[in-house]
């Protein structure tokens, strides 16, 4: 994982990449670089270690920039050292590239680029990008179809973002798997791996799919598909407050992000409990709301954090809803033989709705006949898009790499589509509905009460901050936790 930030416009571009890169550095921390164009001349800094490396770098020694990209790295392939930092560059200095992902047959492309004369000064993968565009580069403005070519000999995953010296306040993305998001200003554009780099800026994203390329510039943004095709789609608007992706007087997100979980669960039940009724109100799942009386089977998809919350999620279906429930790990999914009809309700879990291989899981159910549905704490995803309808957990952003608040939204959102399914199904009555209702009504509460112990937790902890290892115990509801 790494994180890549790009900005075209009229301020200065270097503290805008270094802000965003701030906010990418839980993506990556092993160096970090950025490389900006000022007045035709393409400026390159790079340093191994921590973001604060290449920032008292550009403090010894300032830079400026009309237009730039900058990467917080997490090495897949040369050691993390300043020469295999990105940005990358070809023979000329002409174009660099960021690149979060690997190329897979980046040695054959290597072999090819080096006996072609290419000078290729990198062990990492990322390198070749920058070679190959350089090869299909013609005069200025053949950035982009230089990309489009070059993506078509490159075999692997990759969010990149490139820029020609020679193109003047103009940036091109594309992605093969990894994120990339675009963010809209006005007169100014910006591209980033995650939304979270862009809110001190803008609320306004457009999300690229797979194998598609942006082109952006400071009053236009051209979204195309693999073959060329312009793309037609809606930004998304992101409610999430800047100041939520900030650590707030936490000594860190995760902390943070532990004491956000009553608020985030609150919200994630705001507006579908109807306590009045013994009902849950779903009406956002659109067309997959009417839909959801054909499953005769849930089928939960997901990988990491999101999967404990899918195991926790069986339990409560089964127990609840009376449907029978399994759940299957996204990469695992594809390489069997799995059972899916139209009776099937496939839902897929996924803080980010970017999990490549819950997307891919998500896609083979669906082409089986599955109804799919999503849950998801990004709105306006590949996973939310893909989806007939959507659940949200309003989690907000989690910059922790350690789930917490974004895995209890997950669970309270799974609670809820139990007891909504139980209701439909009729296997759940409405007086039972209501009082369980009440009782997740009280969840946020509750843990705001757990939440005033910490004290208490801390001197819990210090003892056993010691012990070598640990075995965790739970059944039922509770083994996935101990898990
Ligand atoms: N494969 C590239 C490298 O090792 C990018 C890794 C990343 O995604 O951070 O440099």
């Amino acid at each position: 994982m790494c994180g890549i930030v790009g900005y075209v416009g009229p301020r200065d571009a270097v503290p805008v990449i270094l802000e965003g890169l701030r906010r990418l550095e839980y993506r990556g921390y092993d160096s970090a670089g950025l490389a900006v164009v000022q007045g035709g001349r393409l400026e390159r800094r790079r340093a191994a270690g921590k973001l604060s490396n290449l920032e008292q770098s550009l403090r010894a020694e300032p830079l400026e920039g009309a237009f730039g990209v900058g990467h917080t790295r997490w090495a897949t392939h040369g050691r993390p050292s300043e020469e295999n930092a990105h940005p990358h560059q070809d023979c000329q200095g002409r174009v660099v590239v960021v690149h979060n992902g690997i190329i897979e047959n980046y040695l054959a492309l290597k072999q090819r680029l080096v006996s072609a004369g290419h000078r290729l000064v990198t062990q990492t993968d990322t390198e070749v990008v920058a070679h190959l565009v350089e090869s299909h580069l013609d005069g200025p403005g053949s950035l982009e179809g230089a990309v489009r070519k070059a993506m078509q000999e490159i075999e692997g995953i990759y969010a990149l973002v490139l820029l020609d010296r020679d193109e003047p306040q103009r940036l091109v993305g594309a992605r093969q798997g990894p994120p990339l998001v675009v963010g809209l200003g006005q007169g100014e554009h910006f591209l980033a791996s995650d939304i979270p780099a862009l809110l001190p800026y803008t609320r306004e994203f457009l999300f690229l799919d797979d194998g598609e390329v942006v082109s952006v510039s400071p009053d236009g943004v051209r979204l195309t598909d693999a073959a060329g095709v312009p793309v037609q789609r809606s930004p998304q608007r992101i409610t999430w407050d800047p100041v939520q992706a900030e650590k707030g007087g936490y000594r860190h997100f995760m902390l943070k992000e532990i004491h956000e979980q009553p608020r985030a669960v609150r919200d994630t039940l705001l507006g579908r409990i109807g306590l009045e009724d013994g009902e849950v109100h779903l009406e956002e799942l659109g067309a997959a709301a009417d839909e959801l009386r054909r499953a005769r089977r849930v089928l939960l998809l997901a990988c990491g954090t999101s999967w404990h919350a899918a195991l926790v999620g069986k339990f409560l279906l089964e127990q609840v809803s009376g449907v029978p429930a399994e759940v299957d790990y996204g990469s695992e999914f594809r390489y069997r033989t799995p059972i899916v009809n139209e009776h099937t309700l496939a839902v897929a879990i996924s803080q980010s709705g970017e999990t490549a291989d819950t997307l891919a899981a998500f896609r083979e159910a669906k082409e089986k006949g599955a109804l799919p549905v999503a849950i998801c704490n990004v709105q306006g995803s590949m996973l939310t898009r893909e989806a007939l309808g959507t659940l949200p957990t309003h989690a907000g952003p989690e910059i922790g790499v350690a789930s917490t608040k974004a895995f209890t939204s997950q669970i309270v959102a799974l609670a809820l589509l139990a007891l909504h399914l139980g209701r439909l199904r009729g296997s759940l009555s409405r007086e039972r509905c209501r009082e369980l209702l009440q009782q997740l009504a009280r969840v946020p509460h509750g843990m705001e009460n757990a939440l005033l112990a910490s004290a208490h937790i801390d001197e819990l902890c210090k003892p056993l901050a010691r012990a070598s290892g640990f075995l965790f115990l739970g059944r039922g509801i509770n083994y996935p936790i101990a898990l």
